[in-house]
């Protein structure tokens, strides 16, 4: 048995038989403490699953959605989230200004495309000029092309406060003129971004499926690798011997296939979901076995994100449960470089804890159902959701 003393924002103390006089004591009757989930991949502005649709929405729209996307990620039990593309600054002002349950967020403000890219939703008939400022919140990115452009854009996203920077370094699903082998970005382009990021203190993540195009961009200097799902083993071993995170996030297209036509997400892009999802749960295990380091992500879109808990039970199904919740702890934790603050239970860290009802690490699907097996949700100290303790 362990106490845990949180004063104000932080855990104080840790250990068997503590005591404060001033403090409130819970007893969670043998269940299980654990710090606060965290998903490296969402959108919080993805408030439908037609990214090119969800463009077109009001910012007012987006903006009410988005707070509401994020208060039920928070009742999910995660604390922290990062958000690779489409929050800006503003939406991030208010999570911190405490007066809505949100998780805690992290940006890369607009994801960074390419002309023909994976936020280029313009489609083959229209050749509009796309904007460079006033973009849209709905937008997950922009468009930038050539050296100059992607440095202005990088600047431009951290000047507003971008955690970290995102690009579309591959084709993708939900977009209309990118087959997944395209490959975004020329090498003196990504090796620009690189060093912006790095000039900023920070990383670049990048949107990838094919084994080219992850080993390019490990080449080039990217760190963080999303999706991963066509990752081929030599490509994981050097993508790990280069320090590089992996951010799988396969329960997206589950729910694309069986959820997808159903919640909006066009039926061109659906017919490129399949060569991505089959490989997905292969890719843990060769990244398991490079040693590749594996974050958790979920990366659903509209109504689907509702499933953001099921990639514990997804990856469980390949992955021992104690690396499948470590993905979401101190693996994230380190990836968001917040080591020691968040995804941890010890002194000095965020009190950003949950109680489940049994123990995940022998059924992660107690991790799953929206928090119903979470009876007390505390972040930050304060406690978001409180249920009696029989
Ligand atoms: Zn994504």
């Amino acid at each position: 048995m362990t106490d845990v003393i949180i004063e104000n924002e932080r855990i104080k103390e840790l250990g068997p038989n503590l005591s404060s006089s001033s403090a409130e004591v819970i007893d969670l009757k043998g269940r299980t403490l654990m710090p606060g989930l965290i998903d490296c991949h969402v959108h919080v502005i993805a408030a439908l699953a037609d990214l090119g649709a969800n463009g077109r929405l009001p910012d007012s729209l987006i903006t009410a959605r988005a707070l509401v996307l994020m208060r039920n990620m928070l009742m999910r039990g995660f604390t922290t989230v990062r958000d690779v593309g489409g929050a800006d600054h503003g939406l991030i002002q208010v999570t911190r200004e405490g007066v809505f349950p949100t998780p805690r967020v992290l940006t890369s403000g607009n994801a960074l495309s390419q002309t023909g890219g994976h936020c280029d939703f313009r489609g083959r008939f229209n050749s509009d000029p796309v904007p460079f400022s006033k973009i849209p919140l709905g937008a997950l990115g922009r468009i930038c092309d050539g050296e100059q452009e992607i440095r202005r854009a990088a600047r431009e996203e951290l000047k507003g406060g971008a955690d970290f920077i995102k690009i579309m370094a591959n084709g993708g699903c939900a977009s209309p003129t990118d087959p997944i082998h395209f490959l975004g970005f020329s090498r003196q382009e990504l090796l620009a971004v690189v060093e912006e990021a790095g000039n900023a203190g920070t990383y670049v993540s990048a949107h990838l499926y094919t084994d080219q195009a992850i080993r390019r961009c490990v080449e080039c200097g990217v760190h963080s690798l999303e999706h991963c799902n066509l990752i081929e083993r030599d490509t994981a071993v050097f993508a790990a011997s280069q320090g590089a995170f992996a951010v799988p996030t396969l329960v997206t297209y589950d729910k694309l296939v069986s959820e997808g036509a159903e919640k909006g997400f066009p039926a061109e892009a659906l017919a490129k979901v399949d060569t991505v999802r089959k490989a997905g749960m292969d890719s843990l295990s060769v990244m398991r076995e490079a040693g590749l380091t594996m974050a958790y992500g979920s990366d659903l879109l509209g109504d689907m994100q509702c499933h953001q808990s099921e990639e514990f039970v997804i990856r469980g199904r390949v992955l021992p449960a104690q690396e499948v919740i470590a993905s979401a702890t101190h693996n994230a934790a380190k990836l968001l470089r917040m080591e020691g603050q968040i995804g941890t239970i010890c002194p000095e860290a965020y009190a950003d804890l949950i109680v489940v009802n049994g123990n995940p690490l022998e059924d992660l699907a107690l991790l799953t159902e929206q928090g119903g097996h979470m009876p007390i949700i505390f972040q930050g100290g304060q406690i978001i959701k409180r249920q009696e303790l029989s």
